[in-house]
């Protein structure tokens, strides 16, 4: 299906997303804002005191993409584990706090190399600046997490409700307090469950300040609600160019919250990572069964870091086309299929050799080994 180019500038082109001007934050060896691409994040579901099962889905997270890694910090067993977490793996370490300002200063202790706290569950002051001198002290960086669920009574009290105004309040009062003691290395995150309150409570806070800004929705839920109302959210800020690292929250797999995010990002052309199967919805024209071989080839090319377009198409009708903009491409007729490799013409397969002719022009062009 030939598209119409979608045009916003009058010369047939999409614009650019121009991101927002942010100072850069390191987490190890990994840098967060400024021009760095935008960063995937990821959180581990397992028991974090059990460091063998924990290191090893961080070592899954980073085989599927995952560039900083947090863990739930929810104990001093958990606390403990962290030292052996961080030397066990390749990808930075984030230590994520709530109530016990003390499993910060542990954490510090075991060397990760980022913390995140919600300061509104954190306490008094003098608390939060204990984990402030520390972190400075080790040169970690700090993301200020306010969960709209867990704002300051007196904030709540008022605005009446967790609005955006609320949280970015929240969010800012916070920041003053590290700024105060001399701390720059900040990241902030204002989450919601609710999408539209998330993307206000953000661009209020790209408004107000340069730090970067971690996005994510809060208890998105399962994988397709979750996925649709990140990609909703997260979508609707990265397309006004704010925000520089994110997490899709999902209530499956973390691997598949890096799928995920790395999709919302390449669907705004701002990060490619991995094969894309372009696939046709299949109608009453189709000569090929779509969906099987589409599970098929996805299923083989899992795992592929090249970002190239395979397009795999139902019919001679519309498929062409489309099988010739991909990188590889199949445009299906009766018994027999088009193949085209950068827009060529490769020559016609036969339907039964579909799945193999489109693998060897896949590792060909990555030459990555199915
Ligand atoms: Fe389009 Fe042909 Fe696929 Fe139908 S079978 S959705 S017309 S490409």
């Amino acid at each position: 299906m030939k598209r119409k180019d979608i045009s916003k500038n009058g010369a047939g082109e999409a614009m650019e997303i121009r991101r927002r001007k942010t100072r850069v934050v390191r987490i190890g060896n990994v840098s967060v804002g400024g021009r760095s691409p935008i960063v995937v994040q990821s959180m581990t579901k397992t028991d974090t005191a059990d460091t063998r099962k924990t290191i090893k889905q961080i070592k899954s997270l980073e085989k599927a993409g995952c560039e900083i890694v947090r863990v739930a910090v929810p104990d001093s067993g958990a606390a403990r584990a962290l030292g052996k977490i961080k030397v066990s793996i390749k990808i930075p370490l984030v230590a994520d706090i709530h109530f016990d300002h003390r499993l910060a200063l542990i954490a510090l202790e075991e060397g990760v190399d980022g913390l995140r706290i919600n300061p509104g569950n954190i306490g008094k002051r003098e608390r939060v600046e204990q984990v402030v001198k520390a972190a400075l002290k080790r040169k970690v960086p700090i993301r200020i997490g306010v969960n709209a669920g867990s704002i300051e009574k007196r904030i709540l009290s008022k605005y009446g409700r967790p609005s955006p105004s609320a949280m970015l309040e929240s969010a800012l009062g916070h920041t003053k307090i590290l700024e105060e003691l001399g701390f720059r290395a900040i990241k902030l995150s204002l989450k919601a469950s609710n999408v539209r309150d998330t993307v206000e409570a953000y661009r209020l806070a790209a408004k107000e300040t340069d730090y970067p800004l971690h996005l994510g929705i809060t208890e998105a839920g399962s994988y397709v609600s979750g996925t649709i109302h990140s990609a909703v959210g997260i979508g609707i800020l990265l397309s006004e160019g704010i925000g520089d690292t994110l997490r899709v929250s999902l209530t499956a797999p973390p691997e598949r919250e890096v799928e995920v995010a790395y999709e919302i990002l390449r669907a705004l052309d701002l990060r490619k990572r991995g094969p894309r199967v372009i696939s046709c919805p299949s109608c009453g024209r189709a000569e090929i069964d779509v969906e099987k071989l589409t599970k098929q080839v996805e299923s083989k090319i899992a795992g592929l870091t090249s970002p190239i377009d395979i397009a795999i198409m139902g019919c001679v009708v519309n498929g062409p086309g489309e099988a010739q903009d991909a990188d590889i491409g199949l445009a299906g007729g009766k018994g027999l299929g088009m193949l085209f490799v950068r827009g060529k013409k490769a020559g016609k397969v036969k339907e039964k050799d579909f799945l193999a002719a489109l693998l060897k022009e896949i590792e060909t062009l990555t030459r990555e080994k199915l």
